[in-house]
């Protein structure tokens, strides 16, 4: 009989907690994993699931008015929110049950309540007062938006998580922030039709990402009707009799019926006795964790958002795979994060794998650009004044592809396959032999010949490459 009710408690139910609660009872841990809110997480419940399906909903306008060029004559066109809204609900909750129903196939028994970690081995249930003892804990709590810097009226806006819930579709929506959630709530509910804006500080939207991919999104998002206004930001939101008006710090008056924020997400790490338990936070509240996501407290581990270390969905599932194969598989796992393929589902999308142009120029002497703006061959027809992007790193000396950008209908796919290459530290000469596939967008990424630019921290100093051959 073991001395704990539990082998490995996990607090939240989300894509990181759930994997790893599956993974250890598969392996014939005792497990227990506790949800207060709907089984799922942000992925599933607020984010990338739904977010998606908005994407989708949102692209129809653009089909439909593609489909003039191809002899399409479509009347009547109308949208109507309440049925998406609650399709996407259902959809949400249709998945979550399966989130349950994996759960209880594994064997992990689900626990409806808030979880507080009382010592290093005891969790109290607050649904129903209890304590239980476990030999693990693993913290997946995920991460909750930022409302920001407090301004007059702030208390007007929603964040990315009510925006699924709306009761009416918005007219006029003001989005504040230029990562992932700005841009991609801005492209559906223009999409949608409302008169959307969004307001960035910074001087150009999508901060981290590569250069080109954040001219041709910003570009491309305001062709489709976005406003983007980089380097202002917003300093009140006041009530009207219409709605509200968000004022800037450069005088602006935008008005709107939502404002939404969507400036960055916060570990979600206050309240359920990690500090009292002596886990160490780091700034900006994270836990944190060595590679083997084992906190500064040797039995409690955490995964996902809730350790700020990149936050991406299949990002956490690995980890928290790793933990339950390291706790009860004998394995010793840790995660490589280098190379992780992304895609931010703006209109238009892009996808990217491995360095910006800007981070490989800091770091490599020698870096070529292979670039290649091309209108496809659908837009021809539907008559779509639209460019589509693929652009290549490489690394001249050793011929390495270090970085792959797209933007374009199916740049997050691309970046998917380009990223098994890239993290298999394929050359240049690797993708100029892989034979084209015909028609299609993705060719370009392997009929790229000259550089589009030579880049070189000593002008007079050939490449190593060229000069070995
Ligand atoms: P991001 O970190 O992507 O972007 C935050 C934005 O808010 C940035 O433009 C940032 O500006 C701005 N900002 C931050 N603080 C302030 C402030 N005080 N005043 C004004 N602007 C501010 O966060 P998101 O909220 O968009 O998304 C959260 C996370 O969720 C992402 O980092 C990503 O990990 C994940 N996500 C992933 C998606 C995907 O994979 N497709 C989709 C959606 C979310 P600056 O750049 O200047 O710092």
């Amino acid at each position: 009989m073991s001395e704990f009710d539990y082998d490995l408690f996990v607090i939240g139910a989300g894509s990181g907690g759930v994997r790893a609660a599956r993974i250890a009872a598969e392996l014939g841990a005792r497990v227990a994993i506790a949800e207060e809110d709907q089984v799922g997480g942000t992925c599933v419940i607020r984010g990338c699931v739904p977010k998606k399906l908005l994407v989708h909903a949102s692209e129809f306008a653009e089909a439909v008015e593609d489909s003039v060029g191809f002899g399409w004559t479509i009347d009547g066109l109308r949208f109507d929110w309440p049925t998406l809204r609650d399709h996407v609900r259902a959809d949400v909750n249709w998945l979550s049950g399966i989130y349950i129903r994996n759960l209880e196939k594994s064997g992990a028994e689900l626990i409806r309540s808030r979880a507080v970690i009382e010592d290093k081995h005891r969790i109290r249930l607050l649904a129903d007062g209890r304590t239980v003892t476990t030999r693990y804990i693993l913290v997946a709590t995920g991460g909750w938006p930022v409302r920001g810097t407090a301004i007059p009226g702030l208390e007007h806006a929603v964040t990315s998580n009510e925006m699924f819930h709306l009761d009416r579709m918005p007219e006029r929506l003001l989005v504040v922030g230029g990562g992932y959630i700005a841009v991609e709530f801005a492209g559906v509910f223009n999409g949608l039709g409302a008169k959307t804006t969004v307001l960035y500080r910074g001087h150009e939207i999508l901060s981290r990402f590569d250069g080109d991919i954040r001219r041709m999104v910003h570009a491309g998002m305001a062709k489709r009707g976005v406003e983007v206004i980089c380097g202002d930001m917003i300093t009140a939101i006041e009530k009207t009799e219409t709605g509200f008006v968000g004022v800037t710090l450069h005088d602006r008056r935008i008005a709107a019926d939502t404002v939404l924020l969507a400036m960055g997400r916060r570990p979600n790490t206050a309240g359920f006795g990690l500090e009292e338990a002596g886990v160490a936070l780091g700034k900006l509240g994270e836990i944190v964790v060595d590679a083997f996501s084992r906190s500064s407290v040797d039995n409690i581990y955490a995964v996902g958002d809730v350790t700020d270390r990149v936050n991406l969905t299949p990002v956490a599932i690995r980890e928290g795979h790793a933990v339950a194969e390291n706790l009860f598989g004998g394995a010793s796992i840790t995660l490589d994060y280098d190379c992780i393929p992304t895609a931010v589902f703006s209109q238009p999308e892009a996808g990217t794998v491995g360095l910006t142009e800007e981070t490989a120029l800091a770091r490599y002497p020698s870096v070529d650009i292979y670039r290649s703006t091309f209108k496809p061959l659908h837009h021809r027809v539907a008559g779509r004044d639209e460019r589509m992007l693929v652009k290549l790193v490489v690394d001249a000396d050793t011929d390495r592809v270090l970085g792959f950008h797209a933007v374009g209908h199916g740049a997050g796919e691309m970046a998917q396959l380009v990223g098994i290459a890239v993290r298999m530290r394929a050359t240049k000469a690797d993708f100029d032999a892989t034979m084209a596939v015909h028609p299609t967008q993705s060719e370009e990424i392997v009929t790229m010949r000259k550089p589009a630019e030579r880049h070189r921290r000593d002008p007079a100093a050939e490449p190593k490459l060229a000069s070995a051959s």
